[in-house]
């Protein structure tokens, strides 16, 4: 990774994996795969979590309202959109600037995505998506499927614990889905340009 690299992954919040401790992929067992994904998850959604905390309008405030698009402003360079966030249901505290008070979103587009994208619906979003990751876990299950000859084969394999239920038989041992869920790899796609991110996750 050169410098701007860097550069732009710090801007973006992202911390990176320690250069030389980047998991040898080529002989990794599924499951070891899927930890990393796991973990990989955990530490971007840990750091959503963070710059959303820290984006709030008084980080020390217990609660705050919603962020929403409170006015527009015109002048001779254009119309400019403000935000605002309400502290406790007293306090309007002004996020973006109206105009030539001090700047503004420069369209109402900008200005809804920001609100929208408040820090309460960050981190409504980053919980929604650990308890995914929770739900999709690998669990140790014993999966049958039928052998060549019509028979029932089993064995104990690594598997969703949501999408492969107990008692699931397969057509084949080909059929049986192993590794990280399609769940858990839609999850990762976000985050594909962080170079922790791997080709073999991709759904
Ligand atoms: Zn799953």
């Amino acid at each position: 990774m050169d410098e701007s690299q860097s550069a732009l992954l710090a801007a973006r919040g992202y911390r990176t994996r320690p250069a030389g401790t980047a998991p040898d992929g080529a002989g990794a067992r599924k499951d070891a795969v899927v930890d990393d994904l796991i973990e990989f998850l955990r530490a971007r959604l840990d750091e959503d979590a963070e710059r959303a905390r820290a984006a709030a309008a008084r980080p020390d405030a217990a609660s705050e309202e919603a962020w929403r698009v409170s006015g527009s402003h015109s002048d001779a360079g254009g119309t400019y959109w403000s935000v605002t966030a309400g502290v406790m249901g007293q306090e309007v505290v002004e996020l973006v600037g109206g105009g030539m008070s001090g700047g503004g979103a420069h369209t109402e587009g900008m200005a809804e995505h920001i609100a929208r994208h408040d820090p309460a619906r960050v981190l409504a979003e980053v919980d929604a998506k650990r308890r995914l990751l929770d739900l999709h876990a690998l669990v140790h299950r014993d999966v049958l499927w039928l052998d060549s000859e019509g028979g029932e084969a089993t064995e104990e394999i690594a598997v969703c614990g949501h999408c492969v239920p107990r008692h699931s038989c397969f057509s084949d041992r080909g059929a049986v889905p192993q590794g990280g869920c399609a769940t858990l790899r839609l999850l990762a796609t976000p985050y594909a340009d962080h170079p922790d991110y791997r080709n073999d996750w991709r759904p």
